[in-house]
């Protein structure tokens, strides 16, 4: 068996061999990106169980996502012939929900509780608010999610909460939502997220002889990424590794310069005082690098030692010098785009780089859009880590259902989608009678909701399934008056989905706006770019782009698309960094805390030290930002890398900026027939093929909707006859007397008193109206 050791740790420097060979007592690794943490952790896992010290079920191992818990698993697999399944690694949450599975009932829970995700809870929130008669204005449940989610995890309950906000009438009321929220959820026999952990701690707290159970079968505790717990996920490990005897032996790895969850309540200060908590902890350091070139560590390091709070140190390899960075300037999102497709093709063509070595990275989400784009349209195959691809997002394809929907009324699917998102009391009976009329009568269902008066709805539903046929009615007069991207702006405000959306405070609702602000930079950019910019045109595109999304996860080889803070604990070959402009990356405002670009530099160096071989930084001089140009500075944090880790890059005149696209169109046709000119001024071949796929596909250019028909041939016939006074017939409105009219031929508009609708505003040649 011995022999086996030393082969188990013949992989390990003298340093790591020290830690993963560390016998008892408490340890910290605390090193930088790539020397080898979480290798030590799992060899460490390994030795532990080879060399007889503890049984698989006697190791308890915590580490960040389910991805890397995974991972974990299986590289301890690949280095031990035990079973790894009775080993208990997971994430905080899933180890928390073992242990309540448990013994819940010690805290007055049944065993079978459930688990409430974010739209459970903003459910019962809402459920609380309305139950106390509060104005739902004042009283977001949102607001009221992230308050009560915050106090949790600070362990406060309602009643403190109460009391320290009593003073404060609103305050007051959310603790008194947060204390109905928490009987609620009792009763429901529920937990949430944030409860996960915080009843798995309140239980081992209050019943000793369960604290001790674990105390005792865990001989080792590891945590992973050790710099990213907050206050109650340091408290579990804690209390579940410190024995009553004051003896530890828990093992944390973590790196202060990569902690990037402070917004989230991670707490810096647990790695920094983790020799204060636990007495006579051995500290140990690891600075030689394993992963990236001497160049790339001289930039991580120029970087991040600009921060104040940190224990400081230097990474260094004895790898090469390697690569110069590359530092790529841009005239926007593009060209950014642009340039990381060709030169990921040059990767993979000439130094035989296989996709799934390369990944992009960046900041935000939104960004993703512009870069997915590029992809496309060159051709190489991607995937998007812990995150829907753009076109696939719900608020995308919300958006695009409704543009469908308008675009041709036959489209039942959208119909279907939108017809209550935002929610406009339709509910899924009316929705079902509409359909069965639909079906009677063999008409879409669009058509059939002209119909809505004799289906014997309630009062309510009726007026609710009107007024919607009302705005697309008036949403399709408006895409022939409008650009493109005023019509989808029209689209957003009008339907009610950015006041939805507006409403939604949470991280998740801010990127959805995000996202749906790229969508309209889409569509205003389209609309630049090219001089057939209907709405037709836009969505063969669109829809194109959404499509390829189906077809990726077969793809082996592929470039993988991240944000920095799903890439960490990652490493590839090659690293495109993007969007280093201020306000982008580092995102802060000039009135922000130090702290705020101190993390927002932990999450550069993050970004910086994933890559192994070769890094592309790129940065834009323009970027679309909800839907306008906007000039951009390049980041300070590229003043802050040493000169001489870059290629050169001076600015660029226009001779130089020439050179650039030759080269660029030279890089292309060795696959390519054509170049980045000709993709600018229209159609490539690619598009159009695919284009014409798609037409075959999805009947696009069947364009016989019974909409446009009457277009052709009844507007002038209507305005000729008609004249103020009339009694007309509206297919939804019913009867009504025209008031006014005005203008001519197709734009000829009407004025008209409507007996139960009211006065409305109607384009004659497109409303469904009969003199009667
Ligand atoms: P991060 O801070 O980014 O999570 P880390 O400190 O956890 O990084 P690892 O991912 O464990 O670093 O290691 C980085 C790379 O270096 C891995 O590819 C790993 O296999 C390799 N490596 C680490 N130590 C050694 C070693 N002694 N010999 C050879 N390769 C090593
Ligand atoms: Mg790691």
């Amino acid at each position: 068996a011995n022999g086996g050791n030393m082969d188990l740790l013949s992989g390990l420097n003298d340093k790591q061999r020290q830690a993963a060979e560390h016998d008892k007592g408490p340890i910290l690794v605390i090193a930088g990106a790539g020397t080898g943490k979480t290798r030590v952790l799992t060899h460490r896992i390994a030795n532990i169980i080879k060399t007889g010290k503890a049984k698989p079920w006697e190791i308890l191992a915590i580490t960040f996502t389910n991805k890397a818990a995974n991972e974990m698993k299986e590289r301890i697999g690949q280095l031990i012939d035990f079973s790894i399944d009775k080993m208990w690694i997971g994430t905080f949450h899933a180890i928390c929900v073992r242990i309540l599975r448990r013994d819940i009932d010690r805290i007055g829970y049944d065993k079978n509780f459930v688990i409430y995700d974010t739209d459970d809870q903003k459910t019962l929130i809402k459920d609380c608010i309305k139950e106390m008669n509060l104005d739902t204005k004042t009283y977001n449940a949102n607001v009221i999610r992230s308050i009560i989610s915050n106090e949790k995890n600070n362990r406060n309950m309602p009643d403190k909460f109460i009391a320290e906000n009593f003073g404060n009438f609103n305050l007051r009321n959310t603790g008194e939502v947060y204390s109905l929220y928490e009987k609620k959820l009792k009763i429901a026999n529920a937990l949430d997220f944030d409860d996960l952990i915080v009843k798995a701690l309140k239980l081992l707290e209050m019943n000793e002889d369960v604290l001790e159970s674990y105390r005792e079968r865990f001989k080792y505790v590891l945590v992973d990424e050790y710099q990213d717990t907050n206050s109650v996920q340091y408290n579990l490990v804690k209390i579940l590794s410190k024995k009553t005897t004051g003896e530890s032996n828990i093992f944390v790895v973590g790196d202060e310069d990569q902690s990037i969850y402070g917004w989230r309540g991670a707490d810096i200060n647990n790695i920094l005082d983790f020799e204060k908590d636990f007495e006579g902890a051995k500290i140990v350091k690891l600075e030689k690098n394993y992963r990236s070139t001497n160049i790339i560590l001289n930039a991580a390091n120029g970087v991040i030692k600009n921060n104040c709070q940190r224990k400081g140190k230097n990474l260094y390899t004895d790898f090469e010098d390697g690569n110069l960075i590359n530092l790529i300037e841009t005239d926007n999102e593009k060209e950014e785009a642009f340039m990381i497709s060709a030169l990921m093709r040059k990767e993979h063509n000439k130094n035989s780089i296989n996709y799934s070595d390369m990944a992009i990275l960046y900041r935000t989400n939104a960004q993703s859009r512009a870069l997915e784009e590029g992809l496309i349209r060159e051709g190489i195959p991607y995937k998007i880590v812990g995150g829907l691809k753009f076109y696939g997002r719900k608020e995308i394809k919300d958006i695009m259902s409704y543009l469908m929907l308008i675009q041709n009324q036959k489209d039942d699917i959208s119909y279907n989608r939108i017809i209550n998102v935002p929610r406009r009391k339709i509910g899924k009976k009316t929705v079902d009678t509409i359909y069965e009329h639909a079906r009677r009568s063999e008409v879409p269902m669009f058509e059939a909701s002209y119909d809505v008066l004799e289906l014997g709805l309630t009062p309510a539903a009726t007026k609710s399934v009107q007024d919607f046929v009302a705005m697309i009615e008036m949403l399709m007069i408006k895409k022939d008056v409008m650009s493109l991207s005023e019509f989808i702006q029209a689209v957003y405000e009008d339907t009610g989905y950015r006041k939805m959306l507006l409403t939604d405070t949470t991280v998740e609702g801010r990127s959805r706006i995000e996202n749906m602000e790229e969508f309209l930079s889409a569509a205003k950019d389209f609309e630049e770019r090219y001089e057939e910019n209907s709405l037709e045109d836009f969505l063969s595109h669109t829809s194109l782009l959404a499509d390829v999304d189906k077809t990726d996860d077969t793809e082996k080889d592929c470039v993988t698309l991240l944000t920095i803070h799903s890439a960490k604990g990652l490493e590839y070959d090659t690293v495109f960094v993007t969007g280093l402009e201020e306000g982008m990356f580092p995102m802060i405002r000039k009135d922000d805390e130090e702290e705020d670009s101190e993390e927002e530099r932990r999450l550069f160096y993050v970004a910086v030290t994933r890559a192994k071989r070769m890094l592309y930084i790129t940065y834009s001089n323009e970027r679309m930002v909800f839907g306008h140009h906007e000039s951009r500075h390049k980041s300070r944090f590229l003043d802050e890398i040493p000169s001489e880790c870059f290629e050169e890059s001076t600015p660029q005149s226009i001779a130089e900026k020439k050179m650039k696209s030759f080269e660029m169109n030279n890089l292309f046709s060795e696959n390519k027939s054509y170049s980045n000119r000709e993709v600018k001024s229209g159609h490539s071949f690619i598009e159009a093929k695919n284009k014409n796929l798609f037409k075959g596909a999805i009947s696009f250019s069947d364009n016989t909707n019974y909409d446009s028909e009457k277009r052709v041939d009844s507007p002038k016939l209507k305005s000729d006859k008609l004249a103020a006074g009339d009694k007309v017939m509206h297919k939804a409105w019913g009867i009504g007397t025209i008031v006014q009219l005005s203008g001519e031929g197709e734009g000829q508009k009407a004025v008209i008193a409507f007996e139960n609708k009211g006065i409305k505003n109607v384009m004659l040649s497109y409303a469904p109206i009969e003199k009667v």
